[in-house]
């Protein structure tokens, strides 16, 4: 049995991912990390035997093989910084998207003393079209194909462009041999000026119940590649997320990827 901690329990992905353990018989919740605490049947009806705060949750998570993380930028960040000490030996999977660029570096220093896992997007469908971006990106010529990233998600998505299409957009940019930053433009507006080429550019659709849709389109003079992939289910990120959990378990202190997870 996998003994998992779960930071965002209260959450879809949370709800999600108890779902999944429950019906499992491998994995097991000791408990939830999330704003609101809470025990007895109040806690089992999120699926774990208690549910406590981000700066109570040390003691959980040292009775755990890996913590898993579907929260919020700030938790996460705070996260990484208070669990610190408890994840030394242990594995943290980390799902929640629009990471600053200091919980990146905590999650690369944690990464020396316990297996670290962070991806934007744990569908398998999604991690081979990575793949393929970027080879698309290493293969068509710059000036003659154009890249526009298109997404839309459920209107309770907090951060634009998602982690996936970011992900897109590098892989792409990884295949041109060039750095997505310099390159990166989010949405248009006014007097835009003619395209320059190279550049690659995201649009962000936001409503209803979207699991998640990407399009990477690539826009040539006279013909047009499309990639898309569409999430018709969030169990399908909660599947792949449990799926890496267990490779994760037990291994050495390190930074991982989906990649490795599924042997890409
Ligand atoms: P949600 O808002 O439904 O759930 C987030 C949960 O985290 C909530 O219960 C909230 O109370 C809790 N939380 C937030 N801040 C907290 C804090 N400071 N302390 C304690 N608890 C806190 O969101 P969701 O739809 O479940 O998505 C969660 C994250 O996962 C988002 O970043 C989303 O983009 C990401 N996501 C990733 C994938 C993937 O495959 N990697 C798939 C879906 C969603």
């Amino acid at each position: 049995v996998t003994d998992l901690v779960i930071c965002g329990i209260r959450g879809r992905m949370g709800q999600a991912l108890a779902g999944i353990a429950a019906a499992s018989g491998d994995l097991r919740i000791l408990a939830g990390i999330d704003r609101e605490p809470a025990e007895g049947s109040a806690a089992e009806a999120f699926g774990c035997p208690e549910i406590v705060r981000l700066e109570e949750a040390a003691d959980a998570i040292t009775r755990a093989d890996v913590l898993v993380d579907f929260s919020s930028a700030p938790a996460t960040r705070e996260l990484v910084r208070a669990a610190a000490p408890a994840l030394k030996g242990r594995a943290l999977v980390v799902g929640t998207t629009g990471l600053d660029a200091a919980t990146e570096q905590s999650l690369d220093a944690l990464g020396r003393s316990a297996a670290v896992l962070v991806a934007a997007n744990f569908s398998i469908g999604v991690n081979v079209l990575l793949g393929v971006a970027e080879r698309l990106g290493a293969v068509l010529d710059t000036a003659a194909y154009d890249v526009e990233i298109v997404e839309a998600h459920h209107r309770g998505k907090t951060d634009a462009p998602s982690g996936t299409a970011l992900a897109l957009g590098r892989a792409v940019a990884a295949g041109r041999g060039v750095a997505l930053d310099k390159l990166r433009r989010d949405g248009r507006s006014g007097d835009t000026g003619a395209r320059p080429a190279g550049q690659i550019a995201f649009h962000a659709l936001r409503g209803g119940g979207i699991a998640g849709e990407h399009r990477v389109l690539f826009l040539g003079g006279s013909e047009t590649i499309e990639l898309r992939h569409e999430a018709l289910d969030r169990t399908l990120f909660a599947e792949g997320a449990l799926h890496a959990a267990r490779w994760l378990a037990g291994r050495a202190p390190g930074r991982y990827g989906m990649k490795d997870v599924l042997g890409l």
